[in-house]
């Protein structure tokens, strides 16, 4: 440590789901989507890897912008591009937020938003959830310094009406309102749309869920040319080629496959409520989820115990150390044969319990 500076030392890595190099383990642990990208991506990625590879990529990263300004109703210059949704919130939360004023988010959220806090040195408060899990919009008015949170919520799989969320943005005049809506395609509505209406507000989005495109890195954040001129002064003081070619041209094609996106998200809303109805019958405790995971809870039995019979089994689901929530188990939905035969194991694992 003697040689380390202070961010070195006071920072305190963020632990993602447990990644291992086994195909035979059912991953069900990280919220990755069970189907391939759209067939356009490969295309794309052929493409690009044959004719340019040995060039450097945008800087602007234009291209994409526009691909995604148009799908998302908005312009190019309301659009940044990040690798990946986790660095655009890193770059929001050094370019919008500061070590003078005071932040608020979920008390049961993203786990990552009090890593980069403390990287950062942005005072934050911790605000519980009511007793259902849900939001109270109130808790989150007249911040010192602003909020973040994911809509739907990360891991309840709770949605948030934008009814409740143009409440705190009234409420936040001053101060910069991240949404983070990583799970926002299995949920009834974006918060997008308010961009137009309120400068401070600022939506992040992700390629890595229901794009399938977790491998790739792309994330972006919409919001008013203001607030994106200032995540790209911040991204150009770092790198300046943050989003390589094969990204790019992948993303631009996945962002322009509507059809691909509607079909799988659709499959995956129906596994979701079947696995929902099969959790219930054994007597789990489901939260409603507007997500592709299912957090649950079970009166009878352990949630770390299941979580290691399960992984003993080689199927991975995630399970938080966290007081509120230590015996709740959170469960990304597969394909209708993975989540098949997970309650196959789920009742071996019961039946010996
Ligand atoms: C998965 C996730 C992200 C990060 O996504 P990447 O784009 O893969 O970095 C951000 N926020 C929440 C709430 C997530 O669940």
């Amino acid at each position: 440590m003697k040689y380390w500076s202070e961010a070195a030392k006071r920072s305190t890595p963020y632990v993602p789901g447990e990644q291992f190099n086994d195909p035979t383990i059912m991953k069900l642990n990280t919220n990755e989507n069970p189907y391939p990208p759209s067939p356009n991506v490969q295309e794309a990625i052929k493409q690009e890897m044959n004719e340019a590879l040995h060039l450097y990529p945008s800087p602007t990263v234009d291209s994409l912008r526009e691909s995604i300004a148009k799908q998302e109703g908005t312009e190019k210059e309301s659009v940044f591009v990040g690798n990946g949704s986790d660095e655009v919130l890193a770059f929001a939360f050094m370019g919008l937020f500061s070590p003078t004023r005071t932040i608020r988010f979920p008390a049961i959220t993203y786990s990552f938003y009090p890593v980069y806090a403390n990287l950062f040195q942005i005072p934050y408060e911790e605000i519980p959830l009511m007793n259902n899990f849900t939001i109270d919009e109130k808790d989150f008015f007249h911040t010192k310094g602003g909020v973040i949170l994911p809509n739907p919520n990360a891991p309840t799989s709770i949605f948030t009406s934008l009814e409740k969320l143009e409440a705190i943005i009234q409420h936040n005049p001053d101060n910069v309102v991240i949404i983070d809506e990583a799970y926002i395609d299995f949920a009834p509505e974006s918060a997008v749309t308010l961009t137009h209406k309120y400068e401070q507000l600022l939506v992040v989005k992700t390629f890595s869920k229901s794009r399938s495109l977790a491998g790739l890195r792309v994330g972006y954040a919409i919001g008013h040319p203001n607030l994106i001129e200032a995540l790209t002064r911040i991204k150009d003081s770092f790198n300046s080629y943050t989003i390589d070619r094969l990204a790019i041209v992948g993303a631009k094609a996945a962002m322009e496959d509507a059809a691909y996106l509607k079909e799988t998200t659709w499959k995956i809303i129906q596994t979701r409520k079947w696995t929902q109805e099969q959790m219930e019958k054994r007597g789990f405790h489901v939260l409603p989820s507007a997500t592709n995971f299912l957090f649950v809870q079970h009166p009878d039995y352990n949630g770390e115990q299941l979580y290691e019979r399960l992984k003993a089994k080689k199927i991975l689901i995630r399970h938080f150390r966290k007081s509120g929530i230590e015996n709740y188990m959170r469960i990304t939905i597969g394909t209708d044969k993975m989540m098949q035969q997970f309650l196959i194991v789920l009742d071996e694992i019961m039946q010996k319990t």
